[in-house]
Formats: structure tokens, C-alpha cells, sequence
């Protein structure tokens, strides 16, 4: 029986089982999907990155010997989308049998589910990446939907045995956060981030030519993110050089002199999974083990919380609500996102520096995803549906299963509390604390009314007055809530009025 075996673009391990044998019988696709380009409007880099990977490793695979069919963007012989794609190179090539890797995507999950129904036979297999299960997700939850992270990090610590000493965590402690606070010294910007030297003209003017709608820029003599599993192992060994020692340390950290600091960037390589999980944290582990005067404990379980514990937490949260989860909207935010999200022009520095970067790099580190464009899209009521859109396209590691999980629900607490157990919000005094921002700010952060005030300190208060019916019985809302009552009249309806009119002129 002929077999067709359909890769994603995001299912590049290259140690699957598929690919530890050739398989005379097997002709595995690759396809550069229209329909994938144009779901949202993606940052140019992420178009780039992915088709970049995706075409090293066909090739990889053709030199292997395995037999492959590569449809690129610009290849007549595409369908309407992969699905269809598939069933037409299914017909010409006479293959009964269709096999492909289980989708991160809900979206793709459903349309390879229908694609399958087309063929005498079909299998969906695991695509071995994961330390989790769905079943583990249901151990550790049961009935519950108010789910929370550390349960379910500390199930996975001793299912894997990560940083275990027999029953017991590593050092004594299971979290270590309480550590990992500390703002940057004024002139530290973290090492020089790694590049690669690559030229992606080619797939740059294929997607010109193709007319693709993308967001941001792309620097045309070299790129920032690996493409390939030996750039992914390149840059997983010069985040353990570099920056695992302070990671921990300057995690919530931010300033206007530097766009990735000691944060891994990792990501990307992850989720097209080139590199896996379970390698990166064992190369943590190893660098703590050697030497945890170099790279402490604090540092280590702080990076492999982020593996182990958040990313397989939310693709299990996903999986567990889709589709229901996409059009949550606990707050009932409407107001439309500004235009400068998709320009970097506004004076909120914070902003500026968050967006700008974003705009430059496909980046952003976590805290500047959190508490700067999530904590203002949320304190400003902007429409969920729109900041997911603006998060999918503008990252490079944006994927619907990472992305929504994180934005709606832990950034824009638009599951009601599934995720996160009060809203991130904050007002200027966090980001002034953890950033070098204000200080070239035209606001004031010690501000909280006037037409120079920092307008993220009359948000937070409007955001405390507006939602008092479904926030105020969260015990940890309780200190919010107390606050704002002891102030007086006036200072409330000031606060009130310099938010009324700065949302009026938002757009
Ligand atoms: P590091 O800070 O070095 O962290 C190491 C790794 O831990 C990351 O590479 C990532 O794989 C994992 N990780 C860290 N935090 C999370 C988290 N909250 N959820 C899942 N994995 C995590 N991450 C994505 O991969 N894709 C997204 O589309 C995405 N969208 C986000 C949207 C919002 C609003 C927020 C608040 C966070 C989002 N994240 C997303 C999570 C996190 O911000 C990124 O994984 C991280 O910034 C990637 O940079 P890094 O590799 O340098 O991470
Ligand atoms: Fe951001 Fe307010 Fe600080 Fe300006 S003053 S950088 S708007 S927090």
C-alpha cells in the first residue's frame, strides 16, 4: 500500500521514529500553504524563519534517502489549503493510506480528522516532542477547570525526575520565584544576542511576488533565528554560556537598551521542534550539576520551570477547551486596538520600546508580552479577538496553542481565571520598578491625574472601579479594592475623569 505522510512546518524533529528508517513505500509532503501565510497577518521573519526551516529540512530529509514532495508557495499544483493540497498529491501518486503527526493547531487537528476521511486508511501518530500527555493533564486536574500551574510543574518535576533528589525537590524548594525579582544595573543590556549569518532573499521575494500581507521588517544580510536543528543547538549552547547564570536574576527585567537580554530565544526553535524539551532541560540540568556556583539553583529551576511547568501546561489547557477557549471574553472588552500597536508610535516609552522591538525582532521577552502590551490591551478594554491577532502575527514563536493560551487567558484573564488567579494588571510604580523606561518617559509614573500622569496609574484604577462586580470577591483582589476605597472622593473622580479622557482619545 502506497503511504502519504503529510510534515507541518512545525513538526521538524528530525528524530521522530518516521525518519529512523526509509520506507520505500512512504512519500512524505511539505507544503508551503497559502492558507497558513493568510489566517492572520504574520511578522515578515516568522514567514521567513518558518519556510526557511521547513525547505532545509526537505532537503535534509532527500538526502537522506526518504522520498519527498516539497510544494512551494509559488508551485501551481497547490491546493486550497494543506488539506486539499494532500488529497491532490494523494490522487496523483495512487496512495490508500494517509499518515501524519498529530497538529499542535486545533485547526489543522479538525482538518486533517476530515482529510483523513478520504482515504482507505489513515493514522494520526504522536509527533514525540511533548513531556506530557492529554492524560496527564486529566490526571493532575480531574474535574477541575481553575487550573494552576505549579500542580500540574510539580506533577511533571516527579513524573520526569527533573531536579528530584528521590521524592524531594532539588535544593529543598520547588520554586524558587520568590529569588528571581531583580531589576537590571542602568548600563546592563545582557550579552550581544547570536545571529546567523543566512540570506533568505530568495523566500523574501517569493512572498513579495506572491503578494503575502506581512507585518515588521527583516534585515536582508543576516538572521536572527535559527532555521536549522544545529542553529537551534548553537544558540540552546550560547544561552547556557551566556545567560542561564542570570536568567533567574533578571527574568521580569526590562529596559530600553536591550530587546532580549538573558532570555533564552528559544522558543522558535522549540516549537518548529528542531530542538526538543527534553534536551534543553537536561543541558540546564547538566550546567547546574556541574557547577552551581556558575549557574545556581535559583537560575536552573527557574528556566526549566518555564519548559517543564508553563509550555506543557498550556498546550494541555488548550487542548482540554478548543474551541470554546478562542472566543472567551469574561470582561466584555470591545474598544478596537489602537493603530500604533502595529507602528510603535505612541509616547507611553514603555510601549514604544515593547512594540518597536516587537516590530524589528518578532520579539519580545515574556514580561514585556505581560506587562506592558497585555497588562495596557487589557487595562484599556481593547476587544480580545484583536489582541490575539496582533500576538499570533507579530511573534515569531506564535502558535495558536502557545499564543492563545497565553494571551487570552494568563494576559487578558479572558477565561475568567482559568489560568492565572487574578488579572495581571499593574500600574506604572511595576513597570518603573522593574524597568529603565520612565525615566525618558514624557509621562510622569508618580502621576496619577493631569494630562501629564502615567496613563497606565488611572487605567489600573478604572480597570479596580469598572470590573468591582467580578473582581471583588477574588481574595486577591482584596488589597486593590481596600485601597481604592480609602481614597477620597475627589482623588477618585479625578482618576476617573483622566481615564475617561484618555480612552476617548485612544486609537
Ligand atoms: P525564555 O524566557 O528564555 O523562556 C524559556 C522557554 O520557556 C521559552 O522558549 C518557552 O518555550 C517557554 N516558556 C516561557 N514562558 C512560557 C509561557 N508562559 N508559556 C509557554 N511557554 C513558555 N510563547 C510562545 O512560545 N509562543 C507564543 O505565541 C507566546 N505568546 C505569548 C503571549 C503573551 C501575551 C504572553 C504573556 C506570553 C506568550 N508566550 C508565548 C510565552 C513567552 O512569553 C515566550 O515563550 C517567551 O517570551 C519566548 O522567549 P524565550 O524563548 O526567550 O523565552
Ligand atoms: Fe510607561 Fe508610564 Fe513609565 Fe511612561 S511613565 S514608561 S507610560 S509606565
Amino acid at each position: 500500500m502506497k503511504v502519504l505522510r503529510l510534515i507541518l512546518g512545525d513538526q521538524l524533529n528530525i528524530h521522530h521514529s518516521w525518519f529512523q528508517s526509509v520506507n520505500e513505500h512512504v512519500t512524505y509532503v511539505m507544503v508551503e500553504a497559502r492558507s497558513e501565510t493568510d489566517y492572520v497577518r504574520h511578522h515578515i521573519q516568522k514567514v521567513i524563519g518558518v519556510f526557511a526551516a521547513m525547505r532545509h529540512f526537505a532537503n535534509h530529509l532527500s538526502q537522506n534517502k526518504h522520498s519527498i514532495i516539497y510544494l512551494k508557495l509559488n508551485d501551481p499544483a497547490h491546493g486550497r489549503d494543506v488539506g486539499t493540497s494532500v488529497l491532490k498529491i494523494a490522487e496523483t501518486l495512487g496512495c490508500d493510506r494517509f499518515e501524519y503527526q498529530q497538529p499542535d493547531e486545533y485547526r489543522l487537528s479538525e482538518r486533517l480528522i476530515e482529510v483523513s476521511k478520504s482515504f482507505k486508511s489513515a493514522q494520526c501518530v504522536e509527533s514525540e516532542h511533548f513531556l506530557s500527555s492529554a492524560e496527564d493533564f486529566k490526571a493532575v486536574f480531574k474535574q477541575r477547570s481553575n487550573y494552576r500551574m505549579e500542580d500540574f510543574y510539580r506533577f511533571m518535576r516527579r513524573k520526569t525526575g527533573v531536579l528530584m533528589n528521590g521524592a524531594s525537590p532539588e535544593g529543598g524548594q520547588w520554586n524558587y520565584d520568590a529569588e528571581n525579582r531583580k531589576k537590571l544595573p542602568v548600563n546592563n543590556a545582557g550579552p550581544m544576542p547570536l545571529m546567523f549569518d543566512r540570506d533568505c532573499s530568495d523566500i523574501h521575494q517569493m512572498l513579495i511576488e506572491c503578494g503575502v500581507q506581512t507585518i515588521g521588517s527583516v534585515a536582508s544580510n543576516h538572521f536572527l533565528w535559527p532555521t536549522t536543528r544545529d542553529e537551534g543547538l548553537r544558540m540552546l549552547s550560547f544561552f547556557i554560556d551566556e545567560c542561564l547564570p542570570y536568567f533567574g536574576d533578571f527574568q521580569d527585567a526590562m529596559t530600553p537598551n536591550g530587546w532580549s537580554l538573558y532570555h533564552s530565544r528559544l522558543s522558535f526553535s522549540l516549537n518548529l521542534k528542531l530542538i526538543s524539551p527534553r534536551e534543553v532541560i537536561e543541558a540546564v540540568e547538566a550546567a547546574y550539576y556541574a557547577d552551581s556556583s556558575r549557574v545556581s539553583i535559583s537560575q536552573a529551576e527557574g528556566f526549566i520551570r518555564q519548559i517543564l511547568g508553563w509550555r506543557e501546561f498550556m498546550r494541555g489547557v488548550y487542548f482540554e477547551n478548543m474551541p470554546a477557549f478562542a472566543s472567551k471574553n469574561f470582561f466584555e472588552n470591545s474598544r478596537p486596538l489602537p493603530e500604533w500597536f502595529w507602528t510603535g508610535k505612541t509616547d507611553m516609552a514603555c510601549l514604544k520600546h515593547a512594540i518597536s522591538q516587537s516590530l524589528e525582532f518578532a520579539y519580545a521577552h515574556h514580561i514585556q508580552r505581560l506587562m506592558i502590551t497585555g497588562n495596557f490591551a487589557l487595562l484599556a478594554g481593547i476587544d480580545p479577538d484583536q489582541v490575539d491577532d496582533w500576538y499570533l502575527g507579530i511573534y515569531i514563536d506564535a502558535f495558536e496553542w502557545v499564543e492563545i493560551t497565553n494571551t487570552r487567558g494568563m494576559s487578558q484573564f479572558a477565561d475568567g481565571g482559568m489560568i492565572a488567579t487574578k488579572p495581571y494588571v499593574s500600574g506604572g510604580n511595576y513597570i518603573n520598578k522593574m524597568s529603565h523606561y520612565c525615566k525618558d518617559c514624557r509621562f510622569d509614573v508618580a502621576q496619577r491625574t493631569g494630562p501629564n500622569s502615567c496613563p497606565f496609574n488611572a487605567l489600573y484604577w478604572n480597570f479596580i472601579d469598572q470590573h468591582r462586580d467580578k473582581l471583588q470577591s477574588n481574595h486577591r483582589m482584596a488589597m486593590p479594592y481596600r485601597t481604592w476605597d480609602k481614597m477620597d472622593a475627589d482623588t477618585r473622580v479625578s482618576i476617573l475623569s483622566r481615564a475617561e479622557s484618555f480612552l476617548a482619545n485612544l486609537k
